[in-house]
């Protein structure tokens, strides 16, 4: 047994009672529920008088009464105020036979029958009534082994005097009711529930009013906080191109649906994401439009597309890499090997010391060659397998110590070398990668010289950009054909026969500095020199060194 709720329901119904007294009542389908009850509460009030009279019409709206009560779905019973059952219909009896198994008769205590936390929970609602005051309330009953709602109403018999006489109870089995309440109630729950915890955005708008509701990921997806901001917006407002919404309404108006329409949105702070978006019209009975629809916030699937997109592109290029790698590889490992076992072999013919030490620095030529190229691997690796790591660099000292680990190579005693570093005295940058490019820069330059010059040089500059800086490699070299110059930064490519190096050089430099957000670029005049011009942005860099 549950309690539910209880409304007081206003009281005086003399008024009316008096006007239908005075009809001549035939069909009683023709009256409502509440005048019926009126009548029925009239009829007990006004017992004395009718006996008085002894009106034959009175007599016969008596009789009518009685049998609506008796033929009426409602429970009825009514009691005197020391709680004696003054008369009750059918569907009161059989109620209470099924309830606790009792026939109940005029007479009777109404609360009599009931035990006593029942009678306790009743008791007040009669107290009520017989002070004059309706009551209401629902209660739940099991009945032939199912729930059953009924809405309780209790009417004091009140007389013309004022003075109230008993009650009259209306029981209304509304089971039916309250299972179709409780339906749309969790349906209400769930859709409620649904709306705040679904990732799509639900909308409905209308030609008119524009947005008329917007669920909780509407809102998130849009950047606003209230509702009512929303629809007191522009629809058109939410698009990045008005134009798209615009022939977003037409298609809709000329009865298409959109399904799962990639469409680009602004956010309340102007930035934009990509929306899949679904949508169709619906006409209500009165002809207006409305415009339902769901949009998918797609920006992580599309970045994530982007995404694959950059990995496949590298994937690509890595096994065209590797293709290449290997091949080059196993010709550029061998070469030397094989001119180092050649020089063994001769050396060991001749007796000759002067011609075996020929025969050694000629071996050390190609150890020396042998181990420039298992270095330039091992950058290459580095580059491609360590993350950036961004410190403080005095350029200046960079460069001398660069230059002074390629001092070995012969040119270099010939070759002019001048350091410019203006006003730049620190960079942030990566330091293992800064010296692999300075070191591959300076070492062509030194290696594509031109002897002959007056005065054969090298210039290294270093100049401060807008968030980044610049390096200058300038010989007065050899320069490069211009019909070649497009593939110097290639893999293994190598521009002449007279090429000692692996090809790797510029390769790796440009790897190195695209990997650091930086791009490098060459000028060069054939027969007069190259400048070779590396740029590195600088401020994020300023910000992971800090
Ligand atoms: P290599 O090992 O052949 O030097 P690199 O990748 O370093 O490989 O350079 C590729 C080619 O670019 C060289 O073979 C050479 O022809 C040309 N090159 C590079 N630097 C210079 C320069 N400073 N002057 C002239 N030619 C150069």
């Amino acid at each position: 047994m549950s309690y539910y709720t209880e409304k007081k329901v206003a009281t005086s119904h003399k008024q009316d009672l008096k006007v239908k007294k005075q009809l001549e009542i035939t069909d009683f389908t023709a009256f409502s529920r509440k005048e019926l009850e009126d009548m029925v509460v009239g009829l007990q009030s006004d017992n004395e008088q009718l006996k008085q009279k002894e009106d034959d019409k009175i007599l016969e709206l008596k009789a009518n009464l009685e049998a609506v009560i008796e033929n009426t779905d409602d429970f009825i019973v009514s009691v005197t105020t020391s709680y004696r059952i003054l008369v009750c219909n059918n569907a009161y009896r059989w109620l209470i036979h099924e309830l606790y198994g009792v026939d109940p008769k005029s007479g009777d205590h109404i609360l009599g029958m009931m035990d006593p936390q029942t009678q306790a929970f009743w008791h007040p609602y009669y107290e009520k009534a017989f002070a004059g005051q309706a009551a209401l309330t629902i209660v739940n009953r099991e009945i032939q082994g199912t729930e059953k709602f009924y809405e309780v109403t209790f009417h004091p018999i009140t007389r013309a005097n004022g003075q109230t006489d008993g009650a009259t109870i209306f029981i209304k089995d509304i089971t039916d009711r309250k299972v179709v309440e409780d339906t749309i109630r969790e349906n209400q729950k769930m859709l409620a529930s649904i709306n705040r915890n679904i990732k799509e955005g639900i909308y409905r708008s209308t030609p008119k009013e524009g947005l008329i509701y917007v669920n909780k990921a509407y809102l998130d997806m849009f950047g606003y906080e209230k509702k009512e901001e929303m629809y007191s917006l522009d629809v058109s407002q939410l698009y990045a191109d008005p134009e798209v919404y615009k022939d977003t309404v037409e298609l809709l108006l000329s009865g298409g649906e959109i399904n799962n329409e990639e469409i680009v949105y602004a956010r309340k702070d102007g930035s934009h994401f990509y929306g899949m978006m679904s949508s169709q019209v619906w006409n209500d009975e009165e002809g207006n439009s409305y415009y339902d629809g769901a949009i998918r916030d797609m920006t992580e699937i599309i970045e994530t597309k982007h995404q694959l997109r950059e990995q496949n592109e590298e994937l690509r290029k890595v096994n065209a890499e590797l293709d290449r790698f290997v091949y080059s590889t196993s010709h550029d490992l061998r070469a030397p090997l094989m001119s180092i076992s050649g020089l063994i072999s001769i050396s060991k013919m001749v007796d000759d010391t002067e011609k075996q030490m020929y025969y050694y620095s000629l071996m050390e030529q190609s150890i020396t060659k042998l181990d420039n190229f298992i270095q330039d691997i091992i950058n290459f690796s580095r580059n491609a397998r360590t993350e950036i790591e961004i410190k403080a660099i005095q350029p200046k000292e960079l460069i001398q110590h660069c230059q002074e680990d390629l001092q070995f190579a012969s040119q270099y005693e010939h070759i002019r070398f001048q350091i410019e570093t203006g006003e730049v005295d620190t960079v942030y940058s990566d330091e293992k990668r800064l010296s692999v490019i300075l070191k591959n820069l300076l070492a062509n330059a030194a290696r594509y010289h031109d002897l002959e010059k007056e005065d054969p040089y090298i210039l290294v500059q270093v100049h401060k950009k807008e968030n980044a800086f610049q390096l200058v490699v300038k010989d007065n070299g050899q320069g490069i054909q211009p019909k070649v110059i497009d593939k110097i930064f290639d893999m293994f490519y190598r521009g002449s026969n007279q090429s000692k190096g692996t090809g790797l050089g510029l390769y790796i430099a440009k790897e190195a500095i695209e990997k650091m957000g930086g791009k490098i670029w060459v000028e060069s005049a054939l027969g007069e020199g190259s400048t070779f011009f590396v740029e590195i942005p600088q401020s994020l860099q300023i910000e992971a060194a800090s």
